[in-house]
């Protein structure tokens, strides 16, 4: 059976590479003439920039991939555990957070008086609330059959009704650790969502990060999707680039999948596009804004001349007002005036992602899914912002140090991978209901119709993008 995947980014690329193994034929239909989607490369005048992904979660489902298909996966990528995940500026105090809980908890006693025993038991209560989650909601296509509700049930009872009902920073406030609570809301934003908002029982993604680990590939992010295209190929799937579908239609038992005058036939089509972009393909009417869609950003990769001992690989500059910057973002679709700018310099593990003397610094402050925004003067005005709160915080001028500059925006995001009104992850998760409702793999419509990526379920972020793209792959070999 001939399948064909629209987009070439991790979550395509993965249920490409399963389906193949089981003897599908399967053709990838790429708009851009390189694949990985969001996680691209930069390779200009000596610098190298991941352009989107930094942080590597979950290595070991990427492997699962590989051993799947009988492969290696150390003889595609390397990668290492970092033992400093992230050092965090917060008023004008400086923290680093590790990969060993017992030494954050210390960082935490010692710079910010939190009791270690306080944050454990807090950190523990987390723990196991994701290890349930883990089984029903994230490994596996949601199924709503009765072992689904049994585990929902046993998953509710652990969680606490009060944690459905209550915010993450509204539950987060039981540390009264003013420096400590910021650092534990921002893991609302790996889903594009705003702590003010989203569930309290959200508070389980710091687990992913502060006890399963973060990693650094050895090359930086983009080995990941690089391992995958060659597993694709080896697996025998076929690439055509160039080919920006602008239509799909449901004709006589099959799909017809148009890229200006070429047509491809398909009796099973998988998109790894965005699912609002997806259904303008069909025609379909969508509605949804910035208040329903999760974040999108500026990102401005920086090559700098300078050795900044004060930065690690991963840093956060929070803002003053936390709580006013999802307020702009998410209730008044503004660009936030005082954002926390995240800054990742590869340079500091992979010397030869910069010339001799300099680094390369990828510096992105999150913003509204709104293209208004995304304008000459918007871009000047948060890159003075972003200098001036460097040179507060660190201590250096950047405005006579940066040598080569290039800009993401949310329109470029949304061109370069469809990506609705630049949103990252498709829907934001700031309610119940919309963690409930997130778009499911399989179209309304069309039972042969697929999604996977990170705009879909289980969610965004590239293991998830590529759990969804397994699944998916699996359950079509299911039912073939
Ligand atoms: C700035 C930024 C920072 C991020 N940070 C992290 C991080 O630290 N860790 C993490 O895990 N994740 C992070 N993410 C999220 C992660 O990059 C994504 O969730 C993941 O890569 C999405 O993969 P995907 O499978 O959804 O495909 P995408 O990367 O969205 O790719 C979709 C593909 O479809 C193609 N396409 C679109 N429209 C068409 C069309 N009409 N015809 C043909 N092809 C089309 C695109 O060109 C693209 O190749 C970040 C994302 C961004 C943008």
């Amino acid at each position: 059976m001939k399948i064909h995947v629209i987009g070439a980014g991790i979550g395509g690329m993965s249920c490409a590479a399963v389906l193949a193994k089981n003897g599908f034929e399967v053709v990838v239909l790429e708009q851009n003439d390189y694949f990985g989607g969001k996680a691209n490369r930069i390779s200009e005048e000596g610098f190298e920039f991941d352009t989107g992904p930094s942080l590597l979660t979950y290595p070991d489902w990427f492997d699962e991939l590989f051993i799947y298909c009988d492969k290696n996966p150390r003889d595609y990528y390397k990668f290492q555990r970092l033992n400093l995940i992230t050092r965090y500026f917060v008023n004008n105090k400086v923290v680093d957070v590790m990969s060993d809980i017992e030494k954050t908890a210390d960082n935490f006693e010692n710079k910010f008086g939190l009791n270690k025993k306080v944050f454990l038991r807090y950190i523990n209560k987390w723990i196991k609330i994701y290890n349930i989650s883990e089984k029903i909601f994230l490994l596996k296509e949601l199924k709503f059959n009765l072992l689904f509700f049994k585990n929902a049930i046993k998953w509710l009872f652990s969680t606490g009704f009060s944690n459905i009902l209550q915010s993450m920073s509204s539950y987060n406030r039981r540390l009264e650790n003013k420096y400590v609570e910021p650092i534990m809301n921002r893991f609302a934003t790996y889903t594009g969502s705003s702590p003010y908002k989203t569930p309290a029982f959200m508070n389980q993604l710091a687990i992913v990060e502060m006890i399963n680990g973060g990693y650094y590939p050895e090359d930086g992010i983009h080995s990941i999707p690089k391992a995958i295209y060659k597993l694709c190929l080896e697996m025998g799937v076929q690439f055509v680039f160039n080919t920006k579908i602008d239509e799909i239609k449901y004709e006589r038992q099959s799909f017809n999948i148009s890229s200006g005058a070429k047509n491809y036939k398909s009796t099973v089509v998988i998109s790894n596009i965005d699912y609002y972009h997806t259904q303008f393909l069909f025609n379909r009417k969508v509605n949804t804004s910035y208040s329903k869609l999760s974040t999108s950003a500026f990102v401005f990769y920086w090559g700098v001349r300078i050795n900044s001992d004060k930065l690690k690989l991963h840093n956060i500059l929070f803002s003053k007002n936390y709580e006013n910057e999802f307020s702009q973002i998410f209730e008044e679709g503004v660009l936030p005036d005082d954002p926390t700018i995240y800054i990742n310099i590869t340079s500091k593990i992979n010397s030869q992602h910069a010339p001799k003397d300099c680094e390369n610094w990828f510096v992105m402050v999150n913003t509204p899914a709104n293209l208004e925004i995304d304008n000459r003067d918007n871009i000047e005005k948060i890159k003075k912002v972003i200098i001036k709160k460097i040179e507060e915080k660190i201590g250096v001028d950047l405005s006579k140090l940066i040598i080569y500059e290039n800009i993401l925006t949310p329109k470029s995001l949304s061109v370069s991978t469809g990506s609705y009104l630049g949103s990252l992850y498709g829907d934001n998760q700031n309610s119940l209901n919309a963690i409930v409702n997130r778009k499911k793999n399989t179209d309304s419509t069309y039972n042969n119709f697929y999604y996977v990526g990170g705009t879909v379920h289980p969610g965004g972020g590239m293991p998830l993008a590529l759990r969804s793209g397994i699944n998916v792959a699996k359950k079509i070999i299911n039912e073939a």
